[in-house]
């Protein structure tokens, strides 16, 4: 009893210190103060404990990050170990350290093509402004400075740093914040959904190559640096952009010169089933990909740019010879932790076989969830692997309307309520389990889903949303 007074205390405090000082990422400031946050207090195999001991299984894997789960003793050694041995050492110029350059190689090896080189960052969206940054310096080492401009999509998200939150094309996420304006420009959202559409794919693929190709004539290839392109939009909504839509936006920025950075801070490291997804399911090769997240499962922040070789020995050719200096990067690129981390997450994905395991389950999780698509409060599910997400609407207009976020919050906080976690976005509720979950966990996920939905459902009939 004495231990459940002191639980019940501790939680009242850290719910309390949380609220007094702490701002979270995209904190809503209109609670900004209350005593409301949900505290996860500890987490093991694909279940995280809140911290009044309620259990719930995460479907969102953190944030689209912890891919071999919680408590994988494997990786928390991997981080021990490194740790004791030899912690930190400055990564600037000439300075290596050995989990750094065994990562590289590694991911050269698991990268397609002549993806090669790696560049560390710390996190998605360093990795993004690296990769965006790296085009500016290639071009500019070739005497083109003006090739500089980028572009990027309405409802991409790219991250948070001022170049990559620049990128978003999500208004949800466009604030009071100043975004660069000079040289980003966002393509049409390339979404497509055969449920839902009131135009083929063929005829959305034609609409949305014919607006990158005029925004490409608009604003002149001779200024353009580069595509920043997610193969699936994850935070904008699991937006899978119809067939041939990759390689078709692959071959025009062949054709003007642009460099096509591949954004796979989500999809890479077995969300899809495989260590990339650009190649095996979008049958392309891009100049750069960039990748975070599931790198580490999740365990250490880690973010890299794979870049080709063509653009490595252009660069190194191009270099100014009075300052041959590629001058960017932090201190904590390539940390030695993060990086055996990042070893040993990859050595435990080939043993175990994750990628086949997520081959297999994957069709089987969108299966089943395809099946509460039959409520009328379902706009759509859609998805790819262990990607996912369910599309909530009250019958009246689709997308993100008041009534619509209000009933994919209900659906949420009925789910949370039954011990599943999935992940509310505007009227999304998104998914992406960890990859080591098992059919049962699938199951679950799945019956939770589809109760929490009947139950927004009768909510909604009863007139409780008006
Ligand atoms: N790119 C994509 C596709 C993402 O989903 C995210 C984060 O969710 C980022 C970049 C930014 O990554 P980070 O939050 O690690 O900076």
């Amino acid at each position: 009893e004495n231990q459940n007074i002191s639980d019940t205390r501790e939680h009242h405090q850290l719910r309390a210190a949380d609220a007094a000082n702490l701002l979270h990422p995209w904190a809503d400031l209109s609670a900004l103060g209350d005593e409301s946050a949900m505290v996860i207090k500890s987490a093991k195999g694909v279940h995280v404990y809140d911290s009044n001991g309620k259990q719930y299984l995460d479907a969102i894997g953190g944030m689209w990050c912890i891919t071999l789960g919680y408590g994988n003793e494997e990786l928390i050694e991997a981080m021990a170990q490194q740790a004791r041995e030899m912690v930190y050492y400055t990564p600037f110029g000439d300075m290596s350290s050995s989990p750094a350059a065994r990562l590289a190689k590694k991911l050269a090896e698991l990268a397609p093509g002549d993806l090669n080189r790696a560049h560390f960052t710390t996190c998605g969206s360093t990795a993004i402004d690296s990769a965006v940054r790296t085009a500016h310096y290639y071009f500019a080492a070739q005497g083109r400075p003006e090739k500089r401009h980028v572009l990027s999509r309405r409802n991409a998200y790219h991250g948070s740093t001022y170049l990559a939150a620049s990128l978003c094309g999500k208004l949800a996420d466009r604030t009071l914040f100043h975004y660069e304006a000079d040289f980003v420009h966002h393509l049409a959202s390339p979404e497509y959904d055969p449920d839902i559409a009131t135009e083929s794919a063929d005829e959305r693929l034609s609409a949305l190559l014919e607006d990158m190709e005029s925004e490409i004539n608009r604003i002149g290839a001779e200024n353009i640096a580069c595509f920043v392109a997610e193969p699936i939009l994850a935070s904008g909504g699991v937006l899978v952009p119809p067939e041939g839509y990759h390689k078709a936006t692959l071959d025009l920025c062949h054709k003007y010169d642009i460099l096509y950075i591949s954004d796979e801070v989500v999809t890479a490291f077995g969300r899809l089933g495989h260590f990339f997804a650009s190649e095996v399911h979008f049958d392309i090769l891009p100049d750069m990909i960039v990748a975070a997240k599931g790198i580490s499962s999740g365990y250490q922040p880690l973010g890299v740019v794979m870049i080709s070789d063509r653009i490595i020995d252009s660069i190194k050719a191009n270099a100014p010879e009075d300052n041959p200096v590629f001058s960017n990067g932090y201190t904590y690129s390539g940390h030695p932790v993060a990086c055996a981390t990042a070893i040993a997450n990859i050595n435990i994905m080939e043993r175990d076989n994750i990628c086949a395991h997520v081959q297999e389950l994957g069709p089987y999780f969108l299966s089943e969830l395809r099946k509460l698509s039959s409520s009328p409060i379902v706009y759509t599910v859609r998805g790819h692997h262990l990607m996912a997400c369910v599309e909530c609407w009250t019958g009246e207009e689709a997308g993100p309307t008041e009534r619509n976020i209000a009933l994919a919050q209900r659906v949420d906080q009925y789910c949370e309520e039954a011990g599943v976690l999935v992940r509310p976005y505007e009227n999304l509720c998104i998914m992406s389990p960890p990859l080591i979950v098992d059919r049962d966990d699938v199951d679950r996920i799945v019956t939770v889903m589809g109760d929490a939905i009947k139950r927004a459902q009768r909510d909604l009939d009863m007139g409780e949303l008006d």
